[in-house]
């Protein structure tokens, strides 16, 4: 069993598609056990981004990712890292296969609508930073 950090990043908040999005999600049969709407600041974006810092598109990103709401959400079940990525599609919206939130949604490479975890150990990080254990339902 598995959790995953999933986020509704501020150009799909912005276009009111949280809820198809998480129509999506349940459509996939993947269960959400925390869900909570929040803005970051600019500082907070970038600790959250930290293992990008280096990256030509760092600034931008997180410039992008603290300029309007989002909402961030765990999801649980058996390799839902990996389901949720599929589920999401692929970083560029123009190279994201059919029938996924990023080919659907996504303007561009930055500003594409959805986030995911991309291992057990950025997961663990991730979920933290947004949710005490208290917030997850079923974790004791
Ligand atoms: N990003 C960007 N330019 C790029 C690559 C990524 O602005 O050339 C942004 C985009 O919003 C992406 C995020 O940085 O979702 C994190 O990049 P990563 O490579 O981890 O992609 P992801 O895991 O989100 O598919
Ligand atoms: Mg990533």
């Amino acid at each position: 069993m598995e959790r995953t950090l999933a986020i509704i990043k501020p150009d799909a908040v912005s276009r009111n598609l949280i809820g198809k999005i998480v129509a999506m999600i349940e459509e996939a049969g993947i269960k959400i056990v925390a869900m909570k709407m929040l803005k970051l600041t600019k500082e907070e974006a970038e600790c959250f981004y930290y293992v990008h810092r280096e990256k030509p598109f760092f600034d931008s990103l997180t410039d992008f990712m603290s300029s309007g709401p989002i909402v961030v959400l765990v999801l649980e079940g058996e390799e839902v890292i990996s389901r949720w990525r599929k589920l999401m599609g692929a970083t560029d919206p123009a190279k994201a296969e059919d029938g996924t939130i990023r080919k659907l949604y996504g303007i561009d490479v930055e500003k594409n609508s959805v986030h995911g975890s991309d291992s057990p150990e950025s997961a663990k990080y991730e979920i933290s930073y947004f949710f005490s254990s208290l917030e997850i339902v079923g974790s004791c």
